[in-house]
């Protein structure tokens, strides 16, 4: 029926090849929420093995950075991608920053599981370190938490694991400080990686938060001080970048 209408079944349309619900609800950020943690977020690699993943299926590893602000669930999510890897018997190397001795040694999910992890420290050659345990035993993904405080020299050291030894590297860490400025690592890596994910995480109001600012212990917003205050994740709210701008100018969220 050329130009008529269609008359097929509601069923029948629904086959159709690219037919989606029209929910509105599927935008919201609750469920922005909800699929970045189950690792459904569209084409993200979080929970799963990445594509790219190496010389374990003869393809060409890549460079990830998945930021986000605070408490948006980054350790959570490495480390389940991690523990997919090793339930398939692949070995996995996990960092963390030495600045953050919450967790000595390990990294910690808000949610109660860990996995222990090797430090990065300044100056030191993560090519070379990665490089020799992989000759020793292969290793078939690098994750790093705290990617935020991977030095420039560190972010390339990490390229060059991606594009020499061709293994994944997937770093986790926060986009900007409490006063709305890059970190020096998630500059390099944002301008360096070859794949960019964001885990998303609410504002009080519902809108996507993508700032975060830090109140000192009777509650006043802090806009200034030391970019690096480690330890008291209570102490950092992640707002919305409008009500990020209200509470720089109030002092208050
Ligand atoms: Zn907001």
């Amino acid at each position: 029926m050329p130009g008529g209408p269609d008359r097929r079944s509601w069923t029948a349309r629904r086959a159709r090849p690219g037919w989606r619900p029209r929910i509105a609800t599927l935008r919201t950020p609750f469920i922005w929420a909800l699929r970045s943690i189950s690792g459904r977020a569209s084409s993200s690699p979080l929970h799963a093995k990445p594509r790219g993943w190496g010389d374990w299926n003869g393809t060409m590893a890549k460079l990830y950075f998945y930021y986000s602000t605070m408490n948006a669930g980054k350790s959570t999510a490495l480390l389940q991608a991690s523990y997919n890897y090793g339930e398939r018997g692949m070995r996995t190397l996990v960092y963390t920053s030495r600045l953050d001795d919450r967790a000595n040694g390990l990294v910690a999910s808000r949610i109660g599981i860990s996995a222990e992890a090797r430090h990065f420290v300044p100056g030191g050659d993560l090519f070379a370190e990665i490089g020799d345990d992989h000759a020793a035993s292969p290793v078939a993904c690098v994750f790093i938490d705290e990617a935020q405080f991977l030095t420039p020299d560190h972010v390339r050291q990490l390229a060059r694991v991606v594009d020499q030894l061709n293994i994944p590297v997937l770093c986790y860490g926060l986009r900007t400080d409490f006063l709305g400025r890059l970190f020096e690592g998630s500059a390099q890596l944002l301008a360096w990686a070859d794949t960019l994910g964001e885990i998303k995480t609410v504002c009080h109001c519902g809108r996507k938060a993508t700032m975060v600012v830090r109140v000192d212990p009777d509650g006043t917003v802090e806009r200034a001080g030391a970019q690096v205050e480690i330890g008291g994740n209570d102490r950092y709210v992640s707002l919305c970048r409008r009500h990020f701008m209200g509470a720089m100018d109030t002092g208050s969220v």
